[in-house]
């Protein structure tokens, strides 16, 4: 379907949330900003979603997109939801620095929220001040696109401004505003929220809505709810697959940054892996590890375990029927996982034919760059140059781990099992160039582009941006973007921002 652009601000809203009880949300503005400037506006994703991007690309754009001016037919909400933040218990959470302006219907027929992050404090806010620092704002903008151009469902940047305001951090930093597109903000925690308050009406006027938003499917199921509560499991199941086959660690898997639609959300002190170690953390709160690289499926069942808790009285009027067909549904989430991983693993080893043993190769390979502190993204691009070459190109991957002879082990029983596969080298060569990336957002780059921000230049920014929106091409003069840091530059630790 071809969307007509319009000519206009106008936004083609129809806003399904804000047509929803008045208790899941609290309806009011963003709070204007003294001198909005637009630091990018996403010109192709503008497009998909009917908006005219040369228009928005304009000081009236940054008036919208900073929260100073509120486009006809927008209706800002904050919406309301709760959540369990590293296993604690929260009942009152809610959007504390961020404003639904609406939804749109995109190019593809999909319904897209469009929300503000940073634009003022709202009743949510506790103790926040509701905005936003340049560097994560920049930080959220770079890795969202950046997963999106690896093809792993998220939510997307539209726009980003500077406010002229001050927030004051460890430091005094740029106040700035991400403008994010979902396709809904619903988390587990906007569940948790109702079903905290055994508010029966309000879960399923939530379930529904979502069935009828995200899994149409479901409504012809014998039981819709729990097909909703499978599906969501499903979504999950490959989302998290997905993470791992790039190296990614969220950071912050709590019950309120789990979308019910299965994009990743809320890149707060997120990480891409350099070396791979499957304990690997980054973020500076995650004191015990529990977002650890290797924990993301577990905690994603544990969340998946309390969505399935708040559906219990949709799922079956008595009790004990609800929570056996639930559990039953939780427990499936190890063979999806387990499926999706394998069928990622396998592919990026190059094996298009599924045989005993591939799992077992793959996990001694990931046991041998643990081992090495191999880089995780070169090691598999990397190899899908050796496929097809004897053994004399070994050395390319070996030089990434500290003992090259373990690699050139592998690689022996790799080319044993690979003369098994019908394809030819060529095709297996371009398979595995195509989902292997040469081109991550590396932790030492984000900072990189951050820091330049800070000193007023943007041109990192717009040069990362570029590299990442190709990162399975090969871009040789961008090379360097490939490596991974030297030691000086290595990033230990991550942080929220907020
Ligand atoms: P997060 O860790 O970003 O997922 O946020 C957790 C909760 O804290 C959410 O309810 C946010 O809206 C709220 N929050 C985070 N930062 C701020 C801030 N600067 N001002 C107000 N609320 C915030
Ligand atoms: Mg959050």
């Amino acid at each position: 379907m071809n969307v007509t652009t319009n000519n206009s601000a106008h936004f083609p809203f129809d806003n399904s949330y804000a047509r929803l009880p008045e208790r899941f949300y609290a309806r009011l503005s963003p709070t204007p900003v003294s001198d909005p400037v637009l630091i990018k506006i996403n010109h192709p994703l503008a497009r998909h979603l009917g908006l005219d991007p040369d228009f928005l690309d304009s000081p009236k754009g940054a008036e919208i997109f900073s929260g100073s001016h509120v486009a006809e037919g927008s209706d800002p909400l904050a919406m309301a939801y709760a959540g369990h933040q590293f296993g604690g218990w929260v009942s009152q959470l809610g959007d504390g620095r961020a404003h639904l302006l609406g939804e749109v219907i995109d190019g593809d027929g999909m319904r897209r929220d469009i929300q503000l992050k940073g634009s003022g404090p709202t009743p949510y806010s506790r103790s926040g001040d509701g905005r936003a620092g340049i560097g994560p704002v920049l930080r959220e903008y770079v890795v969202s696109e950046a997963m999106a151009a690896l093809n792993i469902p998220t939510t997307r940047a539209l726009a980003a401004v500077t406010t002229g305001e001050k927030v004051f951090r460890d430091d005094v930093v740029p106040g700035a505003v991400l403008t994010r597109v979902a396709s809904s903000h619903i988390r587990i925690g906007t569940f948790q929220f109702f079903a905290a308050r055994q508010d029966m009406d309000a879960l399923k006027i939530l379930a529904d809505h979502v069935i009828d938003r995200h899994y149409p499917e479901a409504r012809e199921a014998e039981n819709p709810y729990l097909s909703l509560l499978q599906h969501v499991i499903d979504r999950q199941a490959a989302l998290i697959a997905k993470w791992m086959a790039v190296g990614f660690i969220h950071g912050v898997m709590n019950t309120d940054n789990m979308l019910i639609s299965g994009e990743t959300i809320d890149y707060g002190p997120c990480a891409f892996m350099d070396s791979y170690h499957p304990d690997m953390v980054f973020s500076s709160i995650d004191h015990m590890g529990r977002y650890a690289y290797q924990n993301q499926p577990t905690i994603a069942q544990w969340n998946l375990a309390s969505f399935a808790s708040c559906l219990l009285g949709l799922i079956h009027g008595d009790q004990d029927s609800a929570i056996r067909a639930a559990e039953a549904a939780v427990n499936t989430f190890g063979d999806r996982f387990d499926a999706a991983w394998s069928a990622a693993f396998r592919a990026k080893i190059g094996l298009g034919e599924e045989r005993d043993g591939d799992v077992a190769l793959a996990q001694d390979l990931l046991g041998r760059m643990a081992e090495n502190k191999a880089d995780f993204t070169l090691t598999f691009r990397r190899l899908s140059g050796l496929s097809g070459q004897d053994a004399g190109a070994d050395a390319s991957v070996g030089a990434l781990f500290e003992n090259p002879a373990s690699f050139n082990e592998w690689a022996v029983k790799w080319r044993a099992r690979l003369a098994l596969e019908s394809s030819s080298d060529g095709a297996r060569q371009s398979a595995m160039g195509a989902i292997n990336p040469a081109y991550i957002p590396r932790n030492h780059r984000v900072e990189q582009v951050i820091m330049a921000a800070l000193e007023g230049d943007l041109g990192p920014f717009e040069r990362l941006l570029d590299i990442l929106s190709a990162p399975f091409d090969e871009q040789p003069s961008n090379a360097a973007y490939q490596q991974p840091p030297r030691p000086d530059e290595i990033v230990h630790e991550t942080f929220c921002g907020t």
